[in-house]
């Protein structure tokens, strides 16, 4: 599951709330009303997501006070180990005409760049969308008509110390009177909220998952049943590992091309295959193929581990949990192989 770090810019982190508008509209409250429509759309397509800032200070777990403001954002987002990193501002200029969308990456990243372009493409396609759908109405036509300044290189503390691929969409000026009228409203926020959302599913090149039904579980129920007892595993084991994968949905693929419910890495699903003595162009979408080869894995996993059939304590669980995931790190399942050999030989 891709970790996705929404930093709405400025806030009670560091007491400042940005540029202020004529109005008295603060930059930190709309970033804020943005990130927060992201965070909901992202985790409706399957993301985790880590915020810098939600509600107050003292309830964000991972606010440190000792950091100053800029290096707590990066550190928190560093420290999550998130895959991206996505600031939210609005811009301002001394000069009121001066109107309209950017987006920078840190200087030389191409994937940085990549995502930043990503994102800025679907803030023109929902641009058009909406002028299309305003083009009645010459006052909101004329709102939604801002300029495209393009993606830039920016050497922004958050750009240049975050550890991911990092953009800060600079989404409107507060400066411009227009483009302020615009930034309030819910229209362009959502909107905002939603280019960031399929910015990213077109960065990993993923559709959006469908969230699934309240009743998936139920259709699978069989299923998980039926294998976890020939395995012996846990039958609640199986259903976490399988929303934690793939929120339930057979369709899904990670961007290390793992597949269906049990997110199964070509590799292992082929050697699964082979094990089980299935046809070698079995689909890995196949939710009962998918679900068979995952328990499957599972308990080779307990095999590797020297840990027995029936063990189905919290602390095998765990240890087979990580290195079901540690499938995409071939690494650490060699050092995991090392140190159970060496232990063997004393
Ligand atoms: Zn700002």
């Amino acid at each position: 599951m891709e970790k996705i770090f929404i930093d709405p810019g400025h806030g009670d982190i560091g007491k400042d709330f940005g540029a202020i508008g004529k109005d008295g509209t603060r930059e930190a409250d709309i970033a804020l009303s943005i990130g927060k429509t992201a965070k909901t759309l992202l985790e409706k397509d399957g993301y985790k997501v880590y915020m810098s800032r939600e509600k107050e200070m003292s309830g964000n777990p991972l606010y440190s006070q000792s950091l100053g403001d800029l290096p707590y954002r990066t550190k928190a987002a560093n420290d999550a180990g998130c895959d991206l990193f996505i600031s939210i501002h609005c811009n301002a200029s001394s000069n009121s005409a001066g109107n309209g969308t950017e987006i920078y990456h840190c200087p030389g990243s191409t994937e940085g760049k990549k995502l930043a372009k990503a994102i800025l493409n679907e803030v023109l396609y929902l641009q058009k969308v909406k002028k299309e759908k305003h083009k009645t109405d010459k006052a909101l036509l004329k709102l939604w008509d801002f300029t495209n300044r393009g993606v830039k290189e920016g050497n922004y503390y958050v750009l240049t110390d975050t550890d991911m691929p990092a953009v800060l969409c600079e989404t409107l000026f507060m400066s411009n009177p227009d483009d302020l009228k615009l930034l309030k409203t819910s229209e362009f926020q959502t909107a905002y909220a939603q280019a960031i959302t399929s910015g990213v599913n077109k960065y990993f090149n993923v559709k959006p998952v469908e969230k699934p039904a309240a009743t998936v579980t139920g259709k699978y129920s069989d299923l998980i049943k039926k294998y976890s007892k020939h395995y012996s595993l846990d039958e609640k084991f199986i259903d976490v590992i399988i929303q934690q994968e793939s929120s339930y949905n057979p369709k899904a693929v990670s961007i290390h091309n793992a597949k269906g419910l049990m997110q199964l890495l070509p590799e292992t699903f082929k050697g699964c295959l082979k094990a089980l003595k299935l046809p070698e162009n079995s689909d890995p979408f196949n939710p009962e193929i998918n679900i068979q080869c995952g328990c499957y894995h599972l308990s080779y996993l307990k095999s590797i581990f020297s840990i027995s059939k029936g063990d189905n304590s919290r602390s095998t669980q765990l240890l087979i949990a990580c290195a079901y995931n540690e499938g995409q790190n071939t690494d650490g399942m060699k050092y995991a192989r090392e140190v159970i050999g060496r232990m063997k030989n004393g």
